[in-house]
C-alpha cells in the first residue's frame, strides 16, 4: 500500500516535475529567443555605428583634405555675416591680423590696409581687389576675391579669400619704373635731337641762302663750280639732319601715322616725276605702272608711303648708271604691293641680310660717292612695319635690285562700293605699234594699252618697226597709232614717223624727256602729231590716244614752278620777324630782289608793335607777315595770336597773311602754327623760289610753297 502511495506520490511528483520542467524549458526557450533577438539588434546597431563611424571618418578626412587644399591654394580666408562679424577665419587670416583664430569668431577685426590697387567686378558678381596689407612685419600684397555665400540658417554672408601676390606686384612695379625711365630717356634723346637739328638748321639756312644770293651775282665759271659744291654739300647735310631726326622719332616710338584716303596712282606718279630730273639727267629712265584694278582711293598715311617710295626709288636712281628704274603697284586682298626694280649693280648676297639695319652701307662708307648715311632703308623698314606691312629685297650682283613692300591698306569705302582706279578708255579693236628699247617704259605702255583692250605690239628695233608698219599696210590693216620712245635717237624717230605717215597710221606720238625735247626740236616738224613727256602718266597717254583732233600744240604742261607773272608794279610790303641776323639779312636781300619793301622786327614784341602801328595807320599796311616761330621774348606763335586778336577787335575785313618761318619742319609744329592763326608754313632754309611764290599768291589761304 505504502508502495502504492509512494508510487502514486512519486508519479505525481514526476508529473509535477515534468510539468515544471516543461514550463521551464518553455520559458527558457522564450528567453533564449529574446536573447538572440537582442543580440541581433545589437550587432545591427554596431554595424550601423561602424558604418556611421566610417562615414564620419571619411567625411572628416575629406573635410581635412578639402581644407588642406583650400589652405594650400589660398593664403587667407575669412567669412563674415551681414554685420561684418567673422563666422570663419583660417590660420592665414589669423596670422595676417595678428590674433588667435578662436578669438576671431564674432569679432569685426580687419587687416591694416595701406594701399588699394586694382578693383574690378566679375560677371558672376564676384569682386576682385588688390590690397597692400601691413601685418606688423612688413607690407604684403594680396589679391582678394569676394563672393556672397549662404551662411548658417540661410543668412547671407561674404566669403573673402586672398592670395599673396607681393612678388608679382614688386616685379611689375620695377618693370613699370624701368619702362618709364627708358621712355623718359628716349624722350630726352628725341628732344635733344630735335633741338640739335634745329640748331644745325639755323646756320645751314644762312649758308645755303647766302650761297643762293652769291650764285646770283656775276661770278666766273670756277667760282660758280665751287659755290655749287657748297650748295650741294649743304643740301646733303640738310637731308642727313632730317633723316637723323626721323630715325630718332621712330626709335622713340613717336611715329604717328595719319589715316587719310589717298590716290595711290597719283602718289606713285608723283614720286616718279619728283625723281625724273635726277634720273633723266644721268641718262637713266624712270617709269611706273599702277594696275587699274586698284581702288581709286585707299586709306593710310600718304606722306609716309611717299617717304618710303622716294627712298627706295631714290636709291635705285642713285646706284643705277645704265638702264632704268621701274615702279609697279598692284592691289590685292586689301593690300597694296609696290615693287621698285632697277638695272643697277645689284647687292652682294652677304649684304642682303643686313641691308635694312641702320648705318648699313655698301663699300665706301659715308664718304662714298653716292652719299647718304645708311639710314634710309632702316627708316623705310620701320615705317613699313609700323604700318603693319613687310619689306623685302631681291638682288644679285650685276642683275639689279628689286625692293618690294606690301602694306595692308583698306580701300576707301566711304562712298559705298570702292571705286577702282580704272581710267582706261575702251580701245578694243585698236592696234598700236610701240617702239622702245627702255627696260620699263616700253613694257608699261604695252600693258596700259592692253588694259584698255587694245592690242599693242612692242618692238625694240627700228628695222623691226619699219617691217611691221609695211606688213600691216600691205594687209590693209594699218596700225591705229604709233608710239616711239625718243631715247632711240632723233633720226630713228624721224624715219619711223615718216614711214608711219606714209602707211596711213593716224596717230603718231613721240615720248620725250625734257632733254630729248630740246634735241628733237619741234615734234610736228619731226613727223609726229603729238608728244608725251616722260615719265608718262596713264591719264595723259589715254587722253592723247583718244583725242579727236590732234591739238594745235601737243600736251605736257611743263611741271615747273616758274613764276606766273612778274611781281606787280606796286611793291609788296613785307613785315619780317626774325631774330637771327644772318637769316634776316638773307630774307631781306632776297625779298628786296623780288621788289618788296621789308620792315624787320627782331622779335615778337617788335613785330606786334609794327603790326599794331600799321593797323592804326601810323605805318603803311603790310601785304604779308613772315614770322619766325622761335624768337626770344615773345615767340612767333604768341605774336600771331595777338595780331589775330587785334584784327578781331578792330573788325578788319581783310586779315593779314601771316606765314610761319621755321627750322622745325615737323608735323606737330605745323599744326601748332595753324591753330595759332598762321596761314602757311615756310620751312627754313628756304629757297628764293619759295619767296617768289609767296609774294605772287595774292589770296589768303592759298597753298604756300614749302622748301625741302
Ligand atoms: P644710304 O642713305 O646710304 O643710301 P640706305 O639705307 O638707303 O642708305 O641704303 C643702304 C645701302 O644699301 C646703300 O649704301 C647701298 O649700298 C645699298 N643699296 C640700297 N639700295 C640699293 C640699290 N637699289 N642698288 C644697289 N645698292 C643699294
Amino acid at each position: 500500500m505504502l508502495l502504492d502511495v509512494w508510487n502514486s506520490a512519486a508519479g505525481g511528483l514526476v508529473a509535477i516535475i515534468a510539468a515544471l520542467a516543461l514550463v521551464g524549458v518553455g520559458s527558457s526557450l522564450l528567453l533564449l529567443r529574446e536573447h538572440f533577438r537582442i543580440e541581433r539588434r545589437a550587432t545591427r546597431l554596431e554595424d550601423e555605428i561602424e558604418t556611421l563611424q566610417d562615414r564620419l571618418w571619411t567625411l572628416s578626412e575629406s573635410e581635412a583634405l578639402h581644407r588642406s587644399l583650400v589652405e594650400a591654394q589660398l593664403d587667407v580666408i575669412v567669412r563674415r555675416d551681414g554685420e561684418g562679424r567673422i563666422t570663419f577665419a583660417n590660420s592665414g587670416y589669423a596670422a595676417l591680423v595678428g590674433r588667435p583664430r578662436n578669438a576671431l569668431i564674432g569679432a569685426r577685426t580687419t587687416p591694416h590696409v595701406v594701399e588699394t590697387g586694382q578693383t574690378r567686378l566679375r560677371e558672376d558678381g564676384a569682386r576682385l581687389v588688390d590690397e597692400a596689407i601691413d601685418d606688423g612685419e612688413g607690407v604684403r600684397w594680396f589679391a582678394w576675391i569676394e563672393t556672397p555665400v549662404q551662411g548658417r540658417a540661410g543668412a547671407p554672408e561674404i566669403l573673402r579669400a586672398g592670395r599673396e601676390i607681393t612678388e608679382r606686384v614688386v616685379t611689375e612695379r620695377a618693370l613699370a619704373n624701368e619702362r618709364s625711365r627708358a621712355q623718359a630717356a628716349n624722350e630726352a634723346k628725341s628732344r635733344f635731337l630735335a633741338t640739335v637739328s634745329h640748331e644745325f638748321r639755323t646756320p645751314l639756312n644762312g649758308i645755303l641762302g647766302m650761297t643762293d644770293l652769291l650764285l646770283d651775282t656775276p661770278l666766273d665759271l670756277e667760282q660758280q663750280t665751287y659755290l655749287r659744291a657748297v650748295k650741294t654739300s649743304g643740301g646733303a647735310l640738310l637731308s642727313l639732319i632730317d633723316e637723323i631726326l626721323d630715325f630718332s622719332k621712330i626709335e622713340a616710338g613717336k611715329l604717328d601715322l595719319s589715316c587719310d584716303p589717298f590716290d595711290a596712282r597719283a602718289l606713285i606718279e608723283g614720286v616718279v616725276e619728283l625723281l625724273a630730273p635726277r634720273a633723266q639727267g644721268k641718262g637713266v629712265e624712270i617709269a611706273c605702272f599702277v594696275d587699274s584694278r586698284a581702288p581709286r582711293l585707299i586709306v593710310g598715311d600718304p606722306d609716309r608711303l611717299r617717304q618710303v617710295l622716294v627712298n627706295l626709288a631714290g636709291n635705285a636712281v642713285k646706284f643705277t648708271e645704265t638702264g632704268g628704274v621701274g615702279i609697279e603697284a598692284d592691289y590685292e586682298e586689301g593690300a597694296l604691293t609696290v615693287q621698285v626694280t632697277d638695272t643697277g649693280p645689284g647687292i652682294p648676297p652677304d649684304r642682303l641680310a643686313s641691308i635694312f639695319e641702320e648705318f648699313e652701307q655698301g663699300d665706301g662708307g659715308p664718304a662714298s660717292k653716292a652719299g647718304g648715311a645708311g639710314l634710309g632703308l632702316a627708316i623705310s623698314r620701320r615705317i613699313v612695319e609700323r604700318m603693319g606691312g613687310t619689306i623685302a629685297v631681291d638682288s644679285a650682283p650685276g642683275a639689279g635690285a628689286r625692293f618690294s613692300i606690301r602694306l595692308p591698306l583698306p580701300a576707301d569705302e566711304a562712298e559705298g562700293r570702292p571705286e577702282t582706279a580704272a581710267l582706261a578708255p575702251d580701245l578694243a579693236g585698236r592696234r598700236y605699234l610701240v617702239l622702245a628699247r627702255s627696260p620699263f617704259e616700253g613694257p608699261y605702255v604695252q600693258r596700259k594699252l592692253a588694259e584698255a583692250g587694245a592690242q599693242a605690239v612692242l618692238v625694240a628695233d627700228a628695222a623691226d618697226a619699219l617691217a611691221k608698219i609695211s606688213t600691216a599696210a600691205d594687209a590693209e590693216r594699218p596700225f591705229s597709232g604709233l608710239i616711239v620712245d625718243c631715247a632711240l635717237g632723233d633720226d630713228v624717230a624721224r624715219d619711223i614717223a615718216a614711214a608711219a605717215r606714209e602707211a596711213g597710221v593716224e596717230r603718231r606720238i613721240v615720248l620725250l624727256s625734257p632733254f630729248e625735247r630740246r634735241d628733237l626740236g619741234s615734234p610736228s616738224a619731226a613727223g609726229f602729231d603729238a608728244y608725251l613727256v616722260k615719265p608718262l602718266r596713264a591719264r595723259s597717254l589715254f587722253e592723247r590716244l583718244t583725242e579727236i583732233a590732234p591739238p594745235p600744240r601737243a600736251e605736257a604742261t611743263p611741271r615747273m614752278t616758274a613764276p606766273r607773272r612778274k611781281v606787280g608794279a606796286k611793291a609788296k610790303r613785307v613785315l619780317l620777324a626774325e631774330d637771327n641776323e644772318i637769316n634776316a639779312l638773307l630774307a631781306i636781300k632776297a625779298l628786296e630782289r623780288l621788289g618788296a619793301v621789308v620792315d624787320w622786327a627782331k622779335d615778337g614784341h617788335e613785330a606786334f608793335s609794327l603790326a599794331e602801328a600799321s593797323f592804326s595807320g601810323l605805318r603803311p599796311d603790310y601785304d604779308i607777315v613772315l614770322m619766325d616761330i622761335r624768337m626770344p621774348g615773345l615767340d612767333g606763335l604768341e605774336a600771331t595770336r595777338r595780331v589775330r586778336r587785334l584784327e578781331a577787335t578792330l573788325g578788319r575785313p581783310q586779315p593779314r597773311r601771316i606765314i610761319a618761318l621755321t627750322a622745325n619742319a615737323q608735323k606737330e609744329d605745323e599744326q601748332a602754327a595753324l591753330s595759332a592763326g598762321l596761314d602757311g608754313f615756310l620751312a627754313k632754309p628756304f629757297d628764293i623760289k619759295d619767296l617768289t611764290g609767296l609774294l605772287m599768291d595774292g589770296e589768303r589761304g592759298e597753298a604756300v610753297a614749302r622748301a625741302s
